[in-house]
């Protein structure tokens, strides 16, 4: 187990925000985790953040209390027949390593969510999702420890209450239940999910049964790495607004207004309007505060152009979301989680 004091943060957010934690413990097991708990946080009565690879935080402030950085490692085969196959995977195992894993094996079902920032044990907190697959799709339960009882507990998806990029975890057990390892179940025979435009557009020319989950694989890193900055070149947490969810009569009034607005139907009579459209027709894209700005080729992407603070960050963030509010009457939730 590491354990440092006065560490600085700035490896370990994808933002690049160089911010310091009072203290800094790496686990690697449930029983150092319970540990940490009994020894030092409990009686202590101490703030305490999880963290993966700090891929979806802004830190905006030095972090006063523990930051427990999860390496949880391990993936196994749990059970299977000739159709499918249950895995457990430690939450510190790095995501689209064990999404390669999943494909070399042909096992169907994450390949869409290839290349995405982060650990297993953060992808159920907010349901990650790209190219038409949500990690919903696939999750069995969870495992982890309940912070109040110190007791190792299992959630199912049921009760993890997965929707657009939010859970249980981002809600009710915020701080109060830490994930350790994540059940998935895949399918032996699955078929290519195409249901995403960019990706239907890729394999036009090649019949859907001649495709295989590896070209899968390729060809969603190819769109993901020709739309979105590395975060190792330039600081980023991914989309930094949810798309924001409007009603049939709202999206008709915007409509009527902008013909050229892009919405997506996701039933109940409600549309999913993206806002990185809504950013950059409110003239936000490229714009800049200090070494703050939004991403050139995607306004929805924040960038750290080098030096900039969490604290500009978050300025312009609430700088897009009350130009969008100005402009169009719709509010912006941030995806990131802001400390
Ligand atoms: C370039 C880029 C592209 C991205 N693209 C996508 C995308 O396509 N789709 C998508 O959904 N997301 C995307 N993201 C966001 C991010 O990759 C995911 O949200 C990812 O799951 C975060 O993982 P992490 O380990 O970095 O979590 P962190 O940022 O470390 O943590 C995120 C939150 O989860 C909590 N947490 C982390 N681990 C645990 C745990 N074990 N138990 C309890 N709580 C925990 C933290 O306290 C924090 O609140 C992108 C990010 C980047 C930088």
């Amino acid at each position: 187990m590491i354990r440092e004091t006065g560490f600085s943060l700035k490896k370990y957010n994808t933002f690049g925000v160089d911010v310091k934690t009072d203290v800094f413990i790496e686990f690697t097991s449930l029983a150092e985790l319970k540990d940490i708990f009994e020894n030092e946080l409990l009686n202590k009565n101490q703030n305490f953040l999880v963290l993966g690879e700090g891929s979806n935080i802004l830190f905006t402030k030095n972090f006063n209390g523990y930051v427990l950085k999860n390496s949880i490692k391990g993936v196994k085969i749990i059970s299977e027949d000739k159709d499918s196959v249950e895995i457990k995977a430690g939450a510190g195992e790095h995501w689209d390593d064990l999404v390669n894993y999943c494909v070399e094996q042909n096992y169907w079902g994450i390949e869409n969510l290839s290349l995405i920032p982060g650990t297993v044990g953060a992808a159920p907190i907010q349901n990650i999702g790209a190219y038409g697959a949500e990690l919903k799709d696939v999750l069995v339960a969870v495992e982890g420890l309940s912070v109040a009882e110190l007791k190792e507990m299992r959630i199912s998806r049921e009760e993890a209450k997965l929707a657009y990029r939010n859970s249980i975890f981002k809600n009710e057990l915020k701080n109060k239940f830490i994930i350790t390892h994540v059940i998935l179940q895949l399918n032996k025979k699955g078929k290519p999910n195409l249901s995403y435009s960019g990706l239907s557009n890729y394999f036009k020319n090649t019949p859907v049964d001649k495709i295989d989950i590896g070209q899968i694989r390729k060809a969603v890193i190819e769109i993901r790495r020709s739309k979105l900055p590395d975060p190792a070149q330039l600081g980023n947490a991914g989309s930094f607004f949810k798309n924001p969810v409007v009603s049939d009569s709202i999206y008709n009034k915007l409509k009527s207004k902008y013909s050229n607005i892009v919405a997506f139907p996701v039933g109940d009579n409600r549309w999913k309007i993206p806002a990185g459209w809504l950013i950059e027709n409110a003239g936000l894209k490229g714009i800049k505060i200090g070494d703050a700005g939004t991403y050139e080729k995607q306004a929805l992407v924040i960038v750290n152009y080098g030096k900039s603070t969490g604290k500009e960050i978050l300025e312009l963030a609430k700088l897009i979301q009350k130009t969008v509010k100005e402009k169009f009457n719709i509010e912006l939730e941030p995806e990131v989680n802001i400390i």
